[in-house]
């Protein structure tokens, strides 16, 4: 299995000087430590010896996990280790295989809204990314818009904005 953080540091709740800078500089974040537990929890019960965990996005209300190796194993049969996972976390959880595209990774995050088109604009304040949903798709987002539009940033850029019509 493969996390975030260190096979040790994984396995119990003390993060040795390595996984802390990493922590400290924000190259990972404490959902990343939390689930990397999990995973290590569940290891044996949900044989998830092969699984590759990158990285976790806090949504809210809504959690997502990337993984790069198959998503079937993280989901579990019967979709019984993303269940397990959402009980401890509290949070939804959507695992998704990960991708290097951003606007493909936005994509699998607003399921099951589909954007109607993505276009780069240019205004006064210099070039916008506009990510356009239909109004009437606005109640059927995943979580809520706080947390979408900073997932948007950190994936996006700041340039990027929501817009609804
Ligand atoms: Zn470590």
């Amino acid at each position: 299995m493969q996390t975030p953080v260190c096979e040790l540091c994984a396995a119990t709740n003390y993060l040795c000087s390595g996984c802390q800078a990493k922590l400290a500089d924000g190259r990972i974040t404490e959902l990343d430590v939390q689930v990397a537990h999990l995973l290590s929890k569940y290891k044996e019960k949900f044989a998830l010896q092969k699984v590759q965990f990158d990285r976790a996005l806090d949504l809210g209300r809504m959690a997502i996990i990337l993984t790069s190796s198959d998503v079937s194993h993280l989901v579990g049969r019967g979709g019984k280790t993303a269940q397990a996972l959402s009980k401890e976390l509290g949070k939804r959880v959507r695992v998704v295989h990960s991708t290097t595209d951003s606007r493909a990774l936005l994509e699998q995050i607003l399921l099951p809204v589909k954007p109607t088109g993505v276009n780069t604009v240019f205004t006064q304040k210099g070039k916008q990314l506009k990510v356009r949903i239909s109004r009437n798709d606005v109640v059927h987002l995943p979580t809520d818009l706080d947390s979408i539009n900073r997932v948007l940033h950190s994936l996006l850029g700041d340039n990027a904005v929501l817009v609804f019509e």
